[in-house]
């Protein structure tokens, strides 16, 4: 297992990511992905963007970070969007008064869930002491801060504007129009990669807790009466499920399971997000998670998100403790509801029967001849009120007057003018809201867990090497390719040639032709680079094809295979084909290791 430390260090030496402005005596929070960093983060998104929305056959928007209060009102993350901050009275530092609890208090995992006020009771029963300076935060103040980092839109501060928190806002706001791109049809599912920002009280652990990260989320939209999810294509998949109800126990236990099982014992309660635990329980294994340092783990009821009916974290275990790397919530209806309530837009769809149903709708048709008379301006006010109550009270027309409120006035009218009757009404179908489902991933978390997974250490030729097992999808580069020494225009010459081919093919390629051979293998594996071929004399002298090594980073076995196959072997890797140890029984592994001569 990877020590932080370690794992840190190899992060910002080799260009992983470090923390940003340096120059500036830093930003606490802030970090810049570096080349590798980049490259493989990229690969993590290009992953999620093939199997969530091109698998999934969703469509992918780019909305905004910045967007209006508005917005953020409707949503509840104005209101409802804190943490648990408390500042020491001593030294001036603030912390997340609810993890202090979670790091001193062994069997409390989840304080959030415990509510503001416990937490403050805690924190004084436990006399927790400021992390920053050693005083006693007891007696401290516990208060929400709302994480949203707040700007101006446009000179002047008449119109705030928040950094979006969630991606997901985008897309809710954005229904009316998406619903039309998806011809008014139900399920359909929209995706979207971009980052988010919250003002967290106290970042911590690398790119693990940061006030700037990227988010890959997927909001699927259903009716929840007929949409059913297509569970068959993951029936058998096997998770590790850690429910609610275990987590109060003192012996709870992890649940071994299919996603099948899961739903049929309602385990899982809702089948969409069983569905999506299922798909995200493939994506991870194919992008190098370590599956027995996986789980899923349900919310407690107070842990849950204000919108939040059903939720599961996938969680992944970093030096000994689980971080949340996804979750998946059933949103019910709650955004679009929300947006429609707040907004002067529509957030439904409508819904067409298989039959036009004919429905009795009680219905007025007032005399305005007699009402505009009798009650002037205050008329149509009162012909609106007379529907109203035909719809909510049919019986109330029974009688010779009916009273209705209209402008916040009460008015009393004869029954014979409003004209009540009971109309047959064909409806062909009904506006309905939909429900949203939404798997929502952190791609810092997930490319710090692989590369905590990935890293590993072991003895080749009489030393330490350190490696990066990342997988050949998402390592930053595919191949590297040497020249054996840099001074020979023949080596120089192919190695180029060489990795031209496999640029060609599409094959990422990096190109080194500095330091010792097993420096530059050292530098490749330590930034997981799959596969390094090498351009020596012996296959370029004697032989009647151009031969080069090819060498793979886990195992540092070597097999000697012609120029002219390689970008096609190396493709049938990539492409899951074939593996390595299929190439080395076809040509042998090389017997003695030229390369490191
Ligand atoms: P946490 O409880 O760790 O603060 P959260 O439950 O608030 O996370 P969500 O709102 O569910 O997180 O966000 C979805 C995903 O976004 C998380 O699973 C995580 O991977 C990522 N994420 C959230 N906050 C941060 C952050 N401050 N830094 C990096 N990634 C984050």
């Amino acid at each position: 297992m990877a020590d932080q430390q370690d794992l840190m260090e190899l992060a910002k030496r080799r260009g992983f990511f470090f923390g940003s402005n340096g120059a500036y005596g830093g930003t606490a929070g802030f970090y810049t992905f570096g080349p590798e960093g980049a490259s493989l983060k990229h690969n993590v998104e290009a992953a999620w963007r093939d199997q969530f929305t091109l698998r999934l056959g969703n469509d992918e928007i780019e909305a905004p970070t910045i967007m209006p209060e508005a917005v953020f009102e409707a949503s509840g993350h104005l209101d409802g969007f804190d943490d648990m901050l408390v500042e020491c009275a001593e030294c001036g530092a603030s912390h997340r008064a609810d993890h202090l609890i979670e790091d001193a208090v062994n069997d409390i995992e989840d304080a959030e869930a415990l509510g503001i006020e416990r937490v403050g009771e805690l924190i004084a029963e436990h006399d927790l002491a400021c992390p920053a300076c050693g005083a006693s935060l007891a007696g401290e103040p516990v208060e929400d801060f709302n994480l949203m980092f707040e700007t101006s839109i446009g000179p002047g501060s008449g119109q705030p504007g928040y950094m979006r928190p969630e991606t997901a806002q985008g897309i809710f706001v954005e229904f009316p129009r998406l619903k039309e791109y998806a011809r008014g049809q139900l399920p359909f599912g929209v995706t979207q990669i971009g980052t988010a920002y919250r003002n967290e009280i106290s970042p911590r652990r690398g790119i693990i807790r940061v006030r700037e990260f990227t988010q890959a989320e997927l909001e699927q939209f259903i009716d929840p009466e007929e949409d059913e999810p297509p569970l068959g294509e993951v029936d058998d998949v096997e998770v590790t499920l850690y429910p609610a109800t275990e987590q109060h126990a003192d012996d709870g236990e992890y649940i071994e399971t299919t996603i099948g099982e899961a739903v049929d014992e309602g385990i899982i309660g809702s089948p969409w997000v069983a569905y999506f635990l299922g798909i995200a329980q493939g994506w991870y294994e194919r992008v190098g998670v370590d599956m027995d340092r996986f789980r899923f783990r349900q919310h407690l009821a107070g842990e849950r998100a204000h919108y939040a009916a059903d939720c599961w974290d996938a969680e992944s275990e970093i030096g000994g403790n689980w971080i949340e790397i996804a979750g998946f919530a059933y949103r019910g209806d709650y955004d679009l509801t929300k947006h429609g309530e707040y907004s002067e837009d529509r957030f439904t769809v409508f819904k067409r029967y298989d039959e036009p149903i004919t429905v009795e709708k009680a219905v007025v048709d007032p005399d305005m001849s007699a009402l505009g008379p009798e009650f002037g301006g205050a008329a149509a006010g009162i012909a609106e009120a007379l529907q109203d109550l035909a719809e909510r009270n049919p019986d109330a027309f029974d009688q010779d007057e009916v009273t209705v409120e209209a402008n916040g006035e009460e008015y009393t009218v004869d029954t014979e003018i409003a004209n009540f009757a009971i109309e047959e009404q064909t409806e062909s179908g009904e506006h309905i809201t939909p429900h949203v489902v939404e798997p929502s991933f952190g791609v810092g978390r997930t490319v710090y867990t692989l590369l905590e997974h990935g890293y590993s250490e072991d003895e080749v030729d009489g030393e330490t090497r350190s490696y990066l097992s990342l997988a050949p999808e998402i390592a930053p580069t595919n191949v590297a390719v040497f020249p054996l020494v840099s001074n020979d225009d023949a080596l120089v010459a192919v190695a180029t040639d060489v990795s031209q081919a496999l640029r060609q093919a599409g094959i990422s390629v990096s190109y080194d032709d500095s330091g010792s051979i097993g420096r530059r293998y050292r530098r490749q594996d330590e930034v997981g680079t799959p596969f390094c071929v090498t351009v020596d004399q012996d296959g370029l002298e004697g032989n009647d094809e151009d031969t080069v090594t090819l060498r793979e980073r886990d195992s540092a076995a070597q097999i000697r295979i012609p120029v002219a196959e390689l970008a096609d072997e190396l493709e049938a890797i990539f492409s899951g084909e074939q593996t390595f140890g299929d190439l080395s029984s076809r040509y042998g592994d090389v017997e003695t290791d030229v390369t490191t001569a």
